[in-house]
């Protein structure tokens, strides 16, 4: 199993989805490919060439990955930034992998950025943002406590709701107030809750080697907000529902304090998504930056996968980006594919990424210019591709 593992079973997940497609196996799975602004190109040509390579190593069903427009740069050429047709090829696909998007002074008229991730999101209903962040030999130790070599948190974010339903809400009034409002709906919180604790279920067994007792962390501000006390009671009523698995809460900024004083203790949290969006990045600097941190966009009937971080301006067109995250995020989509179609290639296609970034990482041959060292793109990816072998045989089969 994928350390980081969204996975849930195929049955399952039959149960939980609607409208599923499932398909046999000795298939081809399409992939649309959205690789947006900035940065978002270069790990995406970094992540496609890898997944080749991937394939070579492991074998499994063809990905056919096919690359469609859409972001800040496309709207200014088109006066779209979300075509139809884009939308219509993420639709039809199996899973899309996404770069980056969004550009500083490529603006709406409102002042705000360009962000086709948040509508793709939305109108895919992708409601859980899965975002790992494990430490593991090769990474930076952030922390000078020996126990953050064990940091393995999965942190959840609601994404279809939360403050970000105000984006285009949001009202100024008479040039003195403005408003932003948050929604938190019954269905939204039990729905993100509950895919909380099935992720906490297939953790049990890593979490057991750790010595530790699985957990699920409502993360909120409930001693404030009427929002988040009723996020909070949505929570537990779903957790009374999975009495093998412990949980708790913890407000916001305790959790911020947490994750730095003693992150290795942390399981699984939920959270609402403005709050994912900031702690995510701050569990990314847990683990030397946002180039390590990948994520997957789940709902019932799409997965998008995408890197944490931004189209980063700052280093865009140098060639310095780290495309670890991009990788990573790549291994998340082939694991989910892999409980989805029943593909078990692509499940050991996932640990073989997994494990070749350890072993690139680890020999001190490639170090990401993102923490101090001079490997760039295109000698990451390398390095990465040229481990995959060794990642394959110590992984077996
Ligand atoms: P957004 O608001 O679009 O999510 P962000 O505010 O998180 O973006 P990023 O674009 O992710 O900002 O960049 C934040 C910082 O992290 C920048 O200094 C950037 O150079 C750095 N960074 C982000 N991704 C990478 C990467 N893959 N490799 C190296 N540095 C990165």
């Amino acid at each position: 199993m994928a350390i980081w593992s969204v996975r849930w079973s195929v049955k399952q997940y039959i149960n939980f989805g609607k409208n599923v497609k499932i398909k046999s196996t000795t298939q081809i799975l399409d992939i649309a490919v959205l690789p947006g602004d900035g940065i978002g190109p270069e790990v995406m040509g970094a992540a496609l060439e890898l997944l080749n390579a991937v394939h070579d190593v492991c074998g499994g069903p063809e990905l056919r990955c096919t690359t469609y427009d859409a972001g800040a740069q496309f709207y200014v050429k088109s006066g779209v930034a979300l075509p139809e047709a884009t939308l219509a090829a993420c639709e039809r696909s199996q899973a899309m992998l996404f770069g980056a998007m969004g550009w500083p002074d490529i603006r709406n008229s409102d002042g705000t950025e360009i962000m086709p991730q948040l509508e793709l999101r939305m109108m895919f209903h992708l409601y859980a943002g899965v975002r790992p962040i494990r430490w593991f030999p090769g990474l930076p130790q952030v922390l000078s406590d020996e126990r953050a070599r064990g940091i393995d948190f999965v942190l959840i974010r609601e994404q279809t709701e939360g403050l970000f339903y105000a984006r285009g809400r949001g009202v100024v009034e008479n040039d003195s107030v403005a408003y932003d409002t948050m929604q938190i709906t019954r269905a939204g919180t039990a729905r993100v809750s509950e895919f909380a604790f099935r992720l906490a279920e297939r953790r049990k067994e890593r979490r057991k080697a750790a010595e530790l007792a699985s957990l699920v962390t409502c993360v909120d501000k409930a001693n404030v907000f009427t929002s988040m006390a009723f996020f909070r009671k949505v929570f537990d009523e779903v957790a009374a529902r999975h009495p093998e698995i412990a949980s708790d809460h913890s407000l916001v900024d305790a959790m911020a304090f947490s994750m730095i004083k003693k992150p290795w203790v942390l399981d699984v949290m939920v959270m609402e998504n403005m709050y994912g969006d900031i702690l995510s990045d701050m569990g990314a600097g847990l683990i030397g930056g946002l180039g390590m941190a990948p994520s997957g966009d789940i709902g019932d009937e799409h997965g998008l996968f995408q890197p944490v971080h931004g189209t980063a301006p700052d280093i865009a067109g140098q060639g310095k980006a780290n495309p670890c995250a991009m990788f990573l995020s790549a291994a998340m989509m082939l694991d989910w594919l892999a409980d989805r179609y029943g593909e078990l290639q692509l499940e050991v296609g996932a640990r073989v990424i997994g494990k070749a970034v350890e072993i690139a990482l680890s020999s001190g041959e490639a170090v990401p210019m993102e923490y101090g060292g001079n490997a760039g793109t295109a000698e990451l990816t390398a390095a990465v591709t040229g481990a995959l072998a060794e990642a394959r045989r110590r992984i077996g089969s």
